[in-house]
């Protein structure tokens, strides 16, 4: 535990019940918020959160944190815009101070092409309650005077969509406010507890055997992340997900004058500075699925070498560390939430490399669905049924570096 987490957070361990209303498997973002959502929103909270390891200890501690709305297709657009209302007044809420910076991102375009597609981009966010313009070279020159234009002679850039919702907000805090709102309302949040199997009545889950126990449950919901096939195997269920490792990495401290977020689609990669001055970086999945969290050089080399051909600054700045987490990829790159079709088990999931911006709507979304046994319309359209019933959802704004 670090200074933060001792001084600031309080968090109300206790010991597991025989059964619970509503269990959730994954102590990442989107297990706890479903969590806090559960007991601010609905007075849930006979709820226990299962985590193998330490919350936030998967993905949700291990993201570059970009939170935006600026996806490319309506009901992506809608949804993230709600995450990022939900986020800009969750600091307010948990009273806990989340680092949340509002810092607006360019997604630069390099070819006619691209400047196409960023202007549709526009056009589909501002259509849908996303703050997006396209913006010219001598715009994006204000915005980020360390670009360089020309692309080093070989990627000239010659537009940008301008996302000014696009900001950042520290991981763990999140992680820690959901926990700690959620907990001293009651629910039970239990760290290094696996969940390896789960208990069925007929056809209906009722509960889930953990490494401490079997633990009766009136709704199981598996929020586990790229582990998520293991678990929904465990129902009888194939799901279309893929586990990818995704890698990041930042830099020595660079002084604070690089104010917003920065992603190119052609070059694939993504930047941004820390409040401590590190340069954030991160680009595209491994190829091959794997559940190796190994961080490589050639990584690095082909990050860095992209990331300089428009910011020649960084060459001049070290690789501080480095990290892998494990995506949970749906094939439209769009997240998978609600019912499965087996009795009693939920998921939310097909998270891949966007789910952080995601944790407060997806949260507050799944939730109600557990509340009220109705799904909300703002997720009605990511239902795992949509793969069966052809109607994917295929995103190219879900990700930073497609
Ligand atoms: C390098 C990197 C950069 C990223 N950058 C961004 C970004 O900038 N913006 C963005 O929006 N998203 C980003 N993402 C994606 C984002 O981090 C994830 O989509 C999000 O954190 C998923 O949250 P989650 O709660 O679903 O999963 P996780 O945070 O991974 O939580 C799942 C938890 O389930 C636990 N678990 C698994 N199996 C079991 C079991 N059997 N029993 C008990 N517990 C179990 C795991 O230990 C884990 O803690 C990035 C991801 C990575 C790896």
């Amino acid at each position: 535990m670090n200074e933060y987490v001792e001084r600031k957070v309080t968090f109300t361990w206790s010991e597991p019940r025989s059964s619970y209303d509503v269990v959730i498997v994954g102590g990442g973002g989107h297990g706890l918020a479903t969590a806090y959502y559960l007991a601010t929103r609905h007075g849930i909270t006979n709820v226990a959160v299962l985590e193998r390891g330490y919350i936030g200890g998967g993905n949700s501690g291990r993201n570059t944190t970009v939170i935006r709305s600026n996806y490319g297709i309506p009901e992506a657009v809608r949804f993230y815009q709600r995450s990022v209302e939900l986020y800009e007044g969750l600091e307010e809420e948990t009273d806990r101070f989340l680092m949340h910076d509002k810092k607006g991102l360019l997604w630069l375009a390099h070819t006619e092409m691209g400047a196409r597609a960023e202007r549709a981009r526009a056009e589909v966010n501002t259509a849908f309650g996303a703050k997006t313009e396209y913006v010219e070279p001598a715009q994006i020159k204000e915005i980020c005077p360390q670009i360089d234009l020309t692309g080093n002679g070989k990627w000239p850039v010659v537009g940008a969509s301008y996302h000014s919702g696009g900001a950042t907000a520290r991981h763990d805090r999140v992680v820690w406010a959901l926990a700690e709102g959620a907990m001293n309302r009651g629910v039970h949040v239990h760290q290094r507890t696996t969940v390896t199997g789960l208990v069925k009545d007929g056809e209906r889950v009722v509960g889930v055997a953990t490494d401490r126990g079997t633990i009766g449950a009136g709704t199981v919901l598996s929020a586990t992340g790229g582990w998520v096939t293991r678990l929904a195997e465990m129902a009888g269920l194939r799901l279309p997900i893929r586990s990818h490792p995704l890698q990041a990495f930042v830099t020595n401290h660079y002084e604070l004058q690089f104010p917003s977020l920065l992603s190119s689609g052609d070059l694939l990669f993504y930047v941004s500075q820390t409040a401590r001055g590190e340069m954030l970086m991160g680009a595209e999945l491994d190829p091959q699925p794997s559940y190796s969290t190994r961080a490589g050089h050639p990584f690095i080399q082909s990050c860095a070498q992209r990331a300089i051909t428009l910011l020649p600054f960084l060459r001049d700045l070290r690789v501080l560390r480095q990290w892998t987490g494990i995506c949970d990829m749906s094939p439209d790159y769009s997240p998978i939430m609600g019912t499965t079709g087996v009795d009693g088990f939920l998921v939310t999931t097909g998270w891949g490399t966007w789910g952080f911006k995601a944790i407060p709507a997806g949260g507050e979304q799944m939730a109600e669905l557990i509340a009220t046994d109705e799904t909300p319309e703002l997720i009605a359209p990511f239902s795992l049924d949509r793969f069966a019933r052809d109607r994917t959802l295929a995103d190219r704004g879900s990700s930073g570096t497609h």
